[in-house]
């Protein structure tokens, strides 16, 4: 014989904002689904949390959303690097024979390619007073020149 919550009646719930399972005061509902409820303690209202044992709720919500998308996309959404990424691929074949050594004191212009020592082959981007934007095959750098 369980009772079924109603509106104004008390649910243990994850409170947003002490982060813990406390009582919490129904305030909305649609169906027999709690949806919001306000903390006993802190008199916060927020979407309801139902109490999971164990694993944290958000865990089975990212697993559920992520299923969908395959796990091939490993970056998320919009992410710079993938952007570099991609200009980068878009540059290949790239000819180190064609490169020239990087130089802080050297003059670059757009689209030379160049060679540091540490980053490898790279393609200036775009040139300032004394920086160039240069791209290489870990991302954008912005290098001293000239
Ligand atoms: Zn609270």
């Amino acid at each position: 014989m369980s009772k079924k919550p109603s509106a104004g009646s008390i649910v243990e719930a994850r409170c947003t904002r002490c982060r813990s399972v406390l009582n919490h005061t129904i305030v909305a509902m649609v169906g027999e689904q709690i949806v919001r409820v306000e903390c006993n303690t802190c008199h916060g209202v927020h979407n309801y949390h139902a109490v999971k044992e164990d694993k944290p709720a958000r865990a089975t919500a990212a697993a559920g959303a992520g299923a969908k998308k395959s796990a091939a996309t490993r970056s998320p959404r919009t992410d710079p690097a993938a952007a570099e990424r991609d200009a980068w691929a878009a540059l290949q074949p790239l000819d180190p024979a064609a490169s020239v050594p990087y130089d802080m004191n050297g003059k670059f212009r757009k689209n030379d390619l160049i060679h540091h020592p540490v980053f490898g082959l790279g393609v200036v981007q775009a040139v300032h007073a004394n920086k160039a934007e240069i791209l290489f095959k870990d991302g954008k750098k912005l290098l001293r020149c000239g």
